[in-house]
Formats: C-alpha cells, structure tokens, sequence
C-alpha cells in the first residue's frame, strides 16, 4: 500500500479498444516516474463524456484493458469508474481512489497530450487543479501537431496550463488511437499490429467493431445438412429428454415468427442453439466462460452461473462458425435473463422457450392461445411476467438482470395503457394461472 511518499497513478480512458499506445504510456511512466508512482490503476470508463456513449459493453473494455495489461509489473486494471456508473468524471474518479487508498498522496492522472489540450474544460477544473497532478505522454506526432508547436522542447513546463501541476514525459508513444483501430477492424485488414495479440483474440472472438463480418467461411448455416449435423451433436451432448424440448423451442421459435413477421429461418437456428451449453454443472459453465475469455460479473459467475449457458453458447458459436448471423446469436446469448431494448428474434426466442409443446406447466395454454392476438412485446411481457411469478413460486433465484428487464418492460407496457387512456392497474388479469394475484390479496 502506497504510504503517501509513493502515489497512486491513474490511466483513465475510454480504451474502446485498448492499444499499444496506452501500453506505451504505463511504460512510459513507469519508467521515468517510477520513482514517486507506487501502481498505476488502468481505469476504463463507465462511458465517456467526450466521446458519447462507448459502444462496446463497459465489462468487455475491461476485460480487454486486463488482457492488454497482463503481467505488468506495477499495473492494475482497476473497475471503480465502471462500478460507480453513469458518466465518468474525473472528479468523481479521483475522490473514488481517495476514498480506496486513504493513506496514498496526491494522485497522479496520467493523460496524453490530446486529453491534456481540453483539461482545462473538464468537469470541476479547478478542484483537478488542486488535487492531482497530471503526467502527460505526448504522442509521436504531438510535437508538430500544432498543440505543442515548439518542436524539441515540447516537454517543458511552458506547454502546462498555468495553474495545473504538471509532469511532462520525454519519450513519445506511438501514434495510435483507438478510433482509427476500430475503423480499421470493421474493414476486416488483418494486420492489426498494434493491438497486444490477446486483445485482438477477445474482440475477434466477440466480434467486435464487426471484425467478424471478414471471417466468414461461406459455410451455409440454414442448409438442411449444416441443422441436421447440429441436431445430432445436440442429442449426444444434451441427451434426448432436452433434445425434445430444444425442437419443441425450434419449431414454436418458427410458427411465432411466421406468426410476427419475423426470420424464420433465423428463429428455427437460434431455438436449436438456444440449449447448447445447458450440459454442464456449475463448475463446467464457469470454465467453459472462462475458456471463452468471457467478462463475467461476479455474483452471475459464481451465484447462478447455469444462466450463463446462453452466452457461453452464442461466444463459442461465433468463434466456430462465424457465418451465423450476429442476430442469431444474440438471441441465443439473451434467452435466458432477455434484456432490455430486445429484438423481435429476440422476443421470439424467449417465448418460444417458454411455450414449447413440452412444457405442461398450469396456464400455459391462456398464454399460448394469446399468440397472433398480442403484438409480440405485449406477449413477450405475459410470458416474462409468467415466468418471474413461476420462478419466484418455486423460491428459485432471480438473475440480477431480470429486474432491469422488467422495470423496463413494465415501464413502457404502463406507457402504453395510459397512451390508449386505459387504466394501467387494472392490467390483462386473465390467466389461470394465479400467484401474482395471491400476492396482491
Ligand atoms: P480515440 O481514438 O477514440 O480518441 P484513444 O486512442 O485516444 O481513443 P482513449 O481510451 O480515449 O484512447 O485514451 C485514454 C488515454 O490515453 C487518453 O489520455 C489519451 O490521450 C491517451 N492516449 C491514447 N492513445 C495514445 C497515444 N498513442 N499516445 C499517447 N497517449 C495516448
């Protein structure tokens, strides 16, 4: 723990993805401030003020900032912006890492000089100015980019806003930055050089920036061969009990689909998908996750990982054949918690799950007879409605997700109602199926 002479360094950013120049500026720091940096915490962003929301999920920036930094001595990919949410200010990033390491000094904010040209308009100026000192790395072409301006001396302390404590570094890092990488991964150019090889092997695996779109393989994943040949792996890894239950889902995900005007081929594919991973225990999910490179939240990982086994499955489908559309995929990776803002496929899936001829469960069939009669979303809320009430009755535990998708749900169902000047309590009300109504007594 730091003890006040040697200080906590932050790197924050959007690291949407993380690259070798922000590898280079940890190095760089490292090397010629090491002597007042006790670690320096690599802080991905809950989203980025400047840049808008980041369009990768916050857990995978920082599963990839882990990848990019692993094994760096002194480095620790830190969760805190992320945890605290909403947009991120270094303000509250630096009274956060206070609060942490009570006992360090003044924090160092580690910048490059693209960041540190617009420091003086962040968020609360004036109280970065007093409370941190801010160590900026240039990048190679900084020196003639106009901001610096002064050739070799770019690194003097005339460049610092007058009122801010600033370090300058010597060593320039590369010229990279994230947003050309992306642009560069959506071309599919395979030579992605400056991305650590880890990083690259998560966001091919993802496909992210749609770097998977250049990997097809031409393999046809609607032919009756390419279903066939997944059917029987799916009788041998799942056993038949299951099997009959994922063609039940299959062939229910394709009459709603024709029913809503949705893919059907797409809705067959992600219904026999849906349970691929539903094989394994505890322990087998959490390591074909890992396996995966997955970022998995802790309580999910370790307190009900059997929800995984969509993900896992959509994860390992786009690495094996990357010619399943990504909206399939997606599909399969949400059967299980939904989500908010999901797609019709989507919708369809997670019905289908629900409503598969196999399954007898009391007042199923007033759910199914409201097929084609309820648009898809309305359905969609009965059946997830339905499957919260059974899940609770059961005393079974609720993935933590499950209450943002409802609030969401609920939300816009209640909008609707009051929309059609209808009165939003007194609701559908006219299943058999009664628990919810037991609770209300
Ligand atoms: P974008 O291209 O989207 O602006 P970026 O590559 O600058 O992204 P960020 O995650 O926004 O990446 O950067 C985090 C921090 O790293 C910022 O302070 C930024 O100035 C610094 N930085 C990024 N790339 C370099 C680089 N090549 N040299 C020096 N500093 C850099």
């Amino acid at each position: 723990m730091a003890d006040g002479s040697k200080r906590i360094a932050i790197f924050g950013g959007t690291f949407n993805p993380p690259h070798e120049g922000h590898v280079a500026c940890v190095r760089i720091a490292l090397a010629e401030f090491g002597d007042v940096i006790d670690r320096v915490l690599v802080m991905p962003s809950a989203a980025a003020y400047y840049k808008g929301a980041a369009d990768v999920p916050a857990l995978a920036r920082l599963e990839m900032c882990k990848a990019a930094f692993a094994g760096m001595e002194g480095v620790e990919v830190s969760d805190l912006d992320i945890r605290r949410g909403g947009t991120t200010f270094t303000v509250d990033t630096l009274a956060d890492v206070k609060a942490a390491y009570p006992e360090a000094g003044r924090p160092i904010f580690i910048l490059g000089t693209d960041s540190y040209a617009s420091l003086p308009k962040w968020k609360d100026a004036d109280v970065l100015a007093r409370e941190a000192t801010f160590l900026v790395i240039p990048r190679e072409d900084a020196r003639t980019d106009g901001y610096w301006g002064i050739g070799e001396d770019a690194c003097t302390a005339r460049s610092a806003h007058p009122g801010f404590d600033t370090l300058f570094a010597r060593e320039t890092a590369p010229m990279v930055s994230s947003t050309e990488l992306r642009e560069r991964l959506a071309r599919g150019e395979s030579a992605i050089e400056r991305i650590p090889e880890a990083v690259l092997c998560y966001i091919r695996r993802l496909n992210l920036y749609g770097s998977a779109e250049h990997m097809k393989t031409d393999v046809n994943v609607f032919s009756g061969e390419f279903l066939e040949a997944r059917r029987q792996e799916l009788l041998a890894r799942v056993g038949e009990h299951r099997y009959a239950h994922i063609i039940g889902v299959a062939e229910t995900a394709k009459s709603l689909a024709k029913a809503y005007g949705v893919d059907e081929d797409k809705a067959y594919l992600a219904g026999l998908l849906h349970d691929w991973d539903k094989a394994y225990d505890d322990e087998g999910i959490r390591a074909r996750a890992d396996e995966l490179g997955l970022a998995i939240r802790e309580d999910v990982y370790w307190g009900s990982p059997q929800t995984l086994h969509g993900i896992t499955a959509a994860a390992w489908f786009a690495r094996e054949y990357p010619d399943i559309p990504a909206d399939v995929l997606q599909a399969v990776a949400r059967h299980t918690t939904g989500a908010p803002d999901m797609s019709p496929l989507d919708m369809v899936i997670f019905i289908a799950d629900a409503l598969e001829p196999g399954r007898h469960f009391e007042g199923l069939d007033a759910l199914r007879a409201q097929v084609g009669k309820e648009d898809l979303e309305e359905l969609f809320i009965s059946v997830e409605a339905y499957w919260i009430s059974l899940i609770v009755q059961r005393k079974k535990t609720l993935h933590p997700d499950t209450f943002a998708v409802w609030n969401h749900y609920a939300v816009r169902h209640r909008e609707r109602l009051i929309a059609e000047g209808k009165h939003p309590d007194k609701g559908p009300g006219d299943w058999s199926f009664k628990p919810a109504d037991a609770l209300e007594a």
